[in-house]
């Protein structure tokens, strides 16, 4: 098992070599570059992040660790390989841009492929493996640890390109999940570097729903959370390439809102806001949200809110939110 892992850590470090090198320095690489520099991927950034390359051809890496006497069995099940037959291997990742993911100590675990264009799956990920969490890792996490506990803060992203785009912006706490969840496992680990997490998602349906499914764990962990919003339709990445870094940094993560209001704003889809009656049903919806939060001067705080972006008064407001947290006793 120790000696399994270390051979397929040893092996995860060879590939991202190899596959770098490939983007940077060969024919087979030249489209994935150009792919890359057309979507605002410097040369540093590729460097910064040891982006690469895995080329089309079925046996490229499969040949490269077969002669460096890896054992092909245990390389399929690190997910290096792909199995194509009785004791037969090919490469896992072809054709694909590859995004190294590595641990909290700056190894290589696994890689995460893109297809170049319009290929399914957009992403191909490694499995599962010995060395391999998707529940424990968070990309970039390495890199981002000095600057989470120079700020206190961690900037958390939907997908790698975003991090990588947030990086050359100058943010430089930024992570990201496998494409799922924050689980309590990777909350535990940011807590003991910081206390303040932005979301900063996709400004599309899936990633302003995503980013309410992940407040409840961070807030039971005790994060102060926060929302970056985005205009609909947009990525961070996209925004950065659109916009720029510095309205990037000043008007999507300096505008970051608490997570309340942010439930609250997120609610008032939910409703016609012209009809009286589906507006009194948004403000006792919203009183259930305030209603739940521990502090006096937080509920009073978002009270003023409603008070101030609807005509009801304070002490109606206040009085209704007292009859629900009475209910809810
Ligand atoms: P890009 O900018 O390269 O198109 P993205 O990060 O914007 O990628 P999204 O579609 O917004 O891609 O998905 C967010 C994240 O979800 C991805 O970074 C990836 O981690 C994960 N993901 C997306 N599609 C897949 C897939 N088909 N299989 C596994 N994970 C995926
Ligand atoms: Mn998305
Ligand atoms: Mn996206
Ligand atoms: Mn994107």
């Amino acid at each position: 098992e120790q000696k399994d892992k270390s051979d397929l850590l040893r092996a995860h470090e060879l590939s991202q070599t190899l596959f770098h090198y490939i983007l940077k320095n060969t024919a087979h690489g030249k489209i994935a570059l150009e792919y890359l520099n057309n979507r605002g991927f410097s040369l540093k950034l590729m460097n910064q992040f040891q982006i690469g390359y895995a080329p089309s051809m079925r046996n490229t890496l499969t040949e490269f660790l077969h002669k460096r006497d890896f054992l092909l069995p245990l390389m399929e099940q690190g997910g290096l390989l792909s199995k194509a037959g009785q004791q037969q291997y090919v490469d896992r990742f072809r054709d694909r841009i590859i995004f190294p993911i590595t641990n909290a100590r700056g190894k290589v675990i696994a890689f995460a492929g893109r297809a170049l264009g319009d290929g399914q799956p957009k992403y191909l990920n490694s499995p599962e493996t010995i060395l391999f969490n998707k529940s424990k890792t968070l990309y970039n996490f390495y890199q981002a640890k000095t600057e989470i506990r120079r700020t206190g803060r961690i900037v958390l992203f939907e997908g790698y390109a975003d991090v990588i785009k947030a990086w050359s912006a100058g943010v430089l706490n930024g992570v990201a999940t496998m494409g799922t969840a924050v689980t309590g496992e990777h909350a535990t680990t940011l807590k003991r570097y910081a206390d303040q997490i932005i979301l900063c998602f996709d400004g599309d349906e899936a990633g302003q729903t995503a980013a309410i499914k992940n407040l409840s764990i961070l807030e039971k962990m005790k994060f102060q959370v926060y929302v970056a919003m985005l205009p609909d339709q947009m990525d961070p990445d996209e925004y950065i390439t659109a916009h720029g870094s510095d309205r990037f940094k000043k008007e999507i993560v300096d505008n970051a809102v608490t997570a309340t209001k942010y439930k609250m704003l997120y609610l008032r889809k939910e409703f016609r806001l012209n009809d009286a009656n589906e507006r009194l049903r948004y403000i006792r919806s919203t009183l259930k949200i305030i209603a739940e939060l521990e502090s006096p001067t937080e509920r009073e705080h978002y009270l003023k809110e409603i008070t101030n972006d609807f005509d009801y008064s304070f002490e109606s407001l206040k009085q209704e939110m007292f009859e629900i947290r009475q209910e809810a006793e």
